[in-house]
C-alpha cells in the first residue's frame, strides 16, 4: 500500500473511515436477512475505533444495519442518510431527517400495493423501512421481467403520491422527495465530527453520491479516498471515481486490515 493518497489520509486527525455494509462488509446473500459481516471485520472495526470516527453507511433501514454489526460507538447511517445514530440505535437518540417522516403513509401505500400482488411477483421480497423501503428481486425467477413488472406498478402511483423510485443491484427502493443521499449524509458526518480526513468504501450505485461528495469535500480541503469494491456488475463509474478498486469483500476487509496497521505501526 505505498500510495502516497493513502498516507496522507491516514495522518489526519480527526480521521473518518465510512462503510457501506452489503457487498462491501458483507458478502451478497440471496436475502437481506441471511447477510452477515465478514469474519474478523468485528475485531477490525473496534481497531479502527481506537484512532479514527468509524461510520456504517448503508440502505438498510438503521436499526436492521446496527443489528448486523452490534458494536457501540459506531456512527450508523441508515436508508441512505435518512436516519443516524451516534452507538446502536436502541442505546442512542435516533436523528430522522427533517420532512421525512411526513412520507410514511406514502411510502407504506406503495408497498402496500406490491405486497397485495405478491403472487402475480415469485420471489419478491419487500422489506418496510421508517420511510418507505425496499423491493428485492434478486430471488425471482426472471429477474428482468420482474424488474419492468414493478416499474410499470409503480410509477404513477409514486408520481401520485410523490415518491421517487430509484434502484441498485436486483433491489428497486421507495424513497421520499427529499435530497437525502450517501453523499450528503457523508458530508454531515464530516461536518459533525469536524473531519480533517475521510475515507468511504461502497460497491453500489447508491454508493456513487458518496464517492462524489468526497471529491467535494476534497476540493474544500479535506484529505480524502474513495474505494469501490468490485463485483462482476459493479457500475463502471463508480470504478472510474474511486482512488482505490478491491476485488470483492475479501479485498475490501483486506485493505482495511493493511490500513489499520499502517495507523497501529505508525
Ligand atoms: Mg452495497
Amino acid at each position: 500500500m505505498n500510495n502516497k493518497n493513502v498516507e496522507t489520509v491516514l495522518a489526519q486527525r480527526p480521521l473518518g473511515l465510512a462503510f457501506d455494509f452489503d457487498g462491501t462488509l458483507s458478502p451478497i446473500a440471496p436475502t437481506s436477512e441471511q447477510a452477515q459481516l465478514y469474519p474478523g471485520v468485528t475485531d477490525l472495526l473496534q481497531r479502527a475505533q481506537k484512532f479514527a470516527r468509524v461510520a456504517i453507511l448503508t440502505g438498510r433501514e438503521i436499526e436492521d444495519g446496527a443489528r448486523k454489526i452490534n458494536l457501540d460507538g459506531l456512527t450508523y447511517i441508515g436508508t441512505h442518510g435518512l436516519e443516524w445514530s451516534d452507538g446502536l440505535p436502541w442505546l442512542h437518540e435516533v436523528h430522522i431527517a427533517p420532512g421525512a417522516l411526513q412520507h410514511t403513509a406514502a411510502g407504506a401505500y406503495l408497498l402496500d400495493l406490491v405486497a397485495a400482488r405478491q403472487a402475480d411477483l415469485p420471489g419478491v421480497v419487500v422489506q418496510r423501512k421508517r420511510v418507505g423501503g425496499s423491493i428485492h428481486y434478486r430471488l425471482a425467477p426472471d429477474q428482468q421481467e420482474t424488474r419492468q413488472k414493478l416499474l410499470e406498478l409503480l410509477a404513477e402511483p409514486a408520481r401520485r403520491v410523490n415518491m421517487q423510485l430509484s434502484e441498485g443491484k436486483r433491489v428497486v427502493e421507495i424513497r421520499p422527495p427529499l435530497a437525502i443521499d450517501k453523499g450528503q449524509a457523508l458530508r454531515q458526518f464530516a461536518q459533525r465530527n469536524a473531519l480533517r480526513g475521510l475515507i468511504f468504501a461502497g460497491d453500489d450505485r447508491t454508493d456513487l453520491d458518496g464517492i462524489m461528495e468526497l471529491a467535494e469535500l476534497r476540493q474544500q480541503g479535506l484529505a480524502t479516498l474513495a474505494i469501490t469494491v468490485r463485483h462482476h456488475d459493479t457500475l463502471p463509474a463508480l470504478l472510474q471515481h474511486a482512488d482505490i478498486v478491491v476485488d470483492e469483500v475479501p479485498g475490501m476487509v483486506a485493505l482495511l486490515r493493511d490500513i489499520i496497521e499502517v495507523v497501529e505501526c505508525s
